[in-house]
Order: C-alpha cells, then structure tokens, then sequence
C-alpha cells in the first residue's frame, strides 16, 4: 500500500513539475567494486553528492541500500557485473528502481558483515563518492592473516590478476622452509599477544527483511566461511604465555613488507599509464617469497604483507596490522614520482618527527601522507578509534628512527647495484606510514615511475625480481650487523 502511494505521488510530481526539474539529479561516473579478505569496498562514484540510507538484513545477509534522487542507468547496472565469484564478501548485487526517485541496490553477503557506508567530496581525479566498506563481522586478524600467507594451514587470500597490460606477479603460494626441529612459527605465536580489530567498525546493525522489495535469490551452498583460517593446534596462546624454551634459535625474524597503495588510490602514474600500485605489489610479492626461503644467520625470515590485494589500506592499518604480528621490521614500497620526468633512481626514506631532511623530502612525504584522502578513510570511523593514533604519537621513535637509518642503509647499499641512485643517503621526512615506535620502518622508493625508462623497467618481472633481491640482500646485512636480542 506504501509503495503504491509513493508510486502515486511520484507520477502526480511528475505532473506537477514536467520533464526538466525531473531530469535533474546525480548522473553516475563509475562503479567500482574492490574484494579483499580485509573487506569489500563498492564504489559510486557520482558529478554530485548522492544521498544513501541502509540497512543490513539477517538469514540469509544482505545489505539493503537506498539512493535518493537518482534514476537506474547503465553505468549503475554495471555494478551488477563488477562482483566477481571470487569475493570473499559479496555473492551478487541487485539493482532496481524501487521508486521514481529512488534506486534499491541489494547487495546478497556470503557472510555476517558489518558495512561502513560513507561519502567522499571531489580529491585528485574524483568527483563524488559514495562508499560501501563491507567488514565482515568476524574480521581475520593480522596473526590469522600471516598464518594464511606463510601457508600453515589456511587458504590464500584471492589476489587478483593484474589489469591488462600490467607486469604479472610472481606465484602467491607460500613455499615455506622445511620444517625446523623448533617451529618458528610457534615462537612467533608465542611472542605475539596482540589483538588486531579494524578501527571503527559500528557494533549495532538493524537487521529487518521488512520492505526491502527486492526478493533475496535462492539461498546458495553452505557458506563459505573463511574468517577461521588458522590451522588447528597453532591458534595463538592465551594472553602473556611464555615463549618457548626448546633448544635451537628463539625466534624467526619476521619483516612487514608495506606495498604502497591500492584500490581507490593508484599512487603515482607513469607517462604510459602505469599506475604505482600495480608495480609495487608485484615487487613486495616477489620480496616476500625470497624471505620466506631465507635466514638471517642461524634466524629464519618470514614475511607479511600488509595488503596482498589490489585495495584501499589505510596508512595507520598499515602500521597497526605490523605491529600486530610483531615484525620485527617494517618495509614500505613505492615507485616515486616528479615534474621533471628526467628525475631517476631509488631512494630510501626513514621517519623524522621534525622537519626534512630535503624539500623534495617534504614534499613526498606530504604527497605519500595524502593517500588515505584519495583512497577514501572513513574519517567517522576513524575518529572512533582515536586510541590507535594516541598509541603511535605518545611512544617516541628515536630509537626507532636510529636503526631504520641503519636499514635504510643497508637497503641503498643493495640497490645501487641494481639500478641508479637518486641519492645516497637515508633521508627524511614525516611519512605517518613509517610512525611505528618499535619498528625500524623504512620506505623504499624503487624508482621514478614518472621517468619513461624506468616506468619501463618498473613494469618488467624481471627488474621487480632484481629489486626484490637487492632488498633481500640489504635485509640480511642489516642483521648480520645489528643481530636481534636473544
Ligand atoms: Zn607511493
């Protein structure tokens, strides 16, 4: 009865104010649809601000979301194509106009999940923004998340094919180490006590079937559950238990390898279109199967990735889901960018809490800092979760700082031999991807994605391969020369 009267009073509108009033409204510029173990981001992007009303829908899940003032056109139906099978959140989406002035999406969840809806104004290349972050409501934590990357006992995350055009990454199975008499893994365990939740994720969630409109489709096969991919009889140990005392190395040395970037925020792009987060995956990925083969002196190294997946990770989520596991150092990579496309080679940055070292410093810091705007932060969220910034700012890095120059180091040393050096110093600047107080973090900018020739070289498997092992090698001279405490 409702909906008739809408229905009526959308047509007597109608009438009452002819074609051309009707004809204004949000016109849609893209969709775009982002899947990751983490979350689900979908994308509206529109030329004016759209307004969205939601709510979530029990057995089976859906999202159920209103948009105000816009009429279904193609580019929005598009949508429905963008979810692929694969997604570890979302099983389909449905669109319709539910009535003269309101489009209903739908979107069918394959799990419980707690959806961040939000908008963005115009940044960088985009206009207006309307954001659904679909969290699942058992979020994987970071330690799950590194037990599923080393391959002990849990599925690989998806990672998606590169874009046409785009370097292929290397194989993402995880060849891990035979077996130590000792299992590092284990200690690792041990020594971690941190609990990892993603800021912000709002705790209530209306659940009503009622008035959706849109019939859920056929209950598909039994979920498929993939927030509990830990391998039974390694779950990490209740708070404070002991490392363990069994004979051989006490510890595996374990490296956060950061990829910059992702979804929403391409990072820099090259003069024939490459985008830095397509080359800086690739790079980290192959970077963490040469670790996950090598020891530092009598240490074996492992590595985690702090995104695997072409998606949004927002800075502080970087440096949060490295502390989790307790990396014991934290490495950001990026492929810089400048005016002047002559300007070429690498460098490496490490944190200053005061000023730069360079202007250019400054000023890429300030770029880098910028890819949570582009990328699109939930700032409400964020801002529900202020202890994660509080935590960061109130422990000093000084010491922090001391050893990530030193890796920095050690890093450069490596990388002249792979290509040319923009300098050969550690600078530095305030990156607040590199704010970690106990983590030596440094961000690596392998090259000049803005240079032609290196934009070329970048998107080669065979130079990510060269990059890889030069930070590889830099990694294990920089713990032969600062070896870990016992
Ligand atoms: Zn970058």
């Amino acid at each position: 009865m409702q909906r008739r009267e809408l229905l009526k009073k959308g047509s007597s509108l109608a009438l009452l104010l002819g074609a051309p009033q009707l004809a204004q409204g949000a016109g849609i510029i893209a969709v775009r649809v982002w899947p990751a173990q983490d979350y689900t981001r979908v994308t509206i992007e529109s030329d004016a601000p759209l307004k969205a009303s939601h709510r979530t829908v029990e057995d089976p899940p859906r999202l159920a979301v209103d948009i105000d003032g816009l009429k279904l056109d193609a580019a929005l139906q598009q949508l429905v194509g963008k979810v692929r099978s694969d997604d570890p959140n979302i099983a389909g989406v449905r669109v319709g106009q539910y009535t003269p002035d309101v489009v209903r999406l739908v979107f069918d969840l394959k799990r419980a999940t707690e959806p961040q809806v939000f908008t963005l104004t115009p940044v960088a290349a985009y206009k207006y923004r309307l954001v659904f972050d679909l969290y699942p409501a058992n979020p994987p934590d970071p330690m799950e998340m590194l037990l599923a990357q080393l391959g002990q006992g849990g599925a690989q995350p998806p990672i998606p094919a590169p874009p046409p055009g785009q370097p292929t990454p290397p194989a993402t199975g995880v060849h891990v180490a035979q077996a130590d008499e000792h299992d590092p893994l284990a200690e690792l365990i041990a020594r971690q006590t941190s609990k990892y939740r993603e800021p912000g994720a709002p705790s209530t969630a209306v659940a009503s079937a009622d008035g959706i409109g849109i019939k859920p489709p056929p209950r598909p096969e039994p979920d498929r559950t993939v927030a509990s991919a830990g391998a039974p009889g390694i779950r990490p140990p209740a708070r404070g238990s002991a490392p363990s005392s069994r004979g051989g190395p006490r510890r595996m040395l374990l490296v956060a390898i950061d990829p910059g970037h992702g979804g929403e925020d391409p990072g820099a792009t090259g003069p024939a279109g490459t985008n830095e987060k397509n080359v800086v995956l690739p790079i980290a990925l192959y970077l963490r199967d040469r670790l996950n083969a090598s020891t530092a002196g009598r240490y074996p190294l492992r590595a985690f990735l702090t995104r695997e997946a072409d998606y949004f990770v927002p800075l502080n989520t970087r440096v949060h889901k490295a502390r989790s596991v307790g990396a014991d150092l934290f490495i950001s990579i990026h492929a810089d960018a400048f005016t002047n496309p002559g300007a070429r080679g690498g460098s490496v940055f490490a944190l200053s809490e005061r000023g730069a070292s360079s202007n250019a410093a400054r000023w890429l810091a300030q770029k880098e800092n910028q890819a949570d705007a582009v990328g699109g932060i939930n700032i409400a969220a964020a801002s529900r979760a202020p202890h994660l910034q509080r935590a960061l700012l109130d422990m000093s890095t000084a010491a922090q700082i001391t050893d990530s120059l030193k890796l920095g180091h050690a890093l450069l040393r490596e990388m002249d031999k792979v290509g040319h050096l923009h300098k050969k110093q550690v600078e530095r600047a305030g990156f607040a991807v590199l704010r970690a107080p106990d983590i030596p973090s440094v961000l690596v900018e392998t090259a000049f994605i803005s240079n032609p020739e290196e934009e070329r070289k970048l998107r080669t498997a065979a130079y990510q391969s060269r990059l890889a092992d030069a930070l590889l090698v830099g990694v294990r001279n920089y713990f032969a020369a600062n070896p870990p405490l016992a």
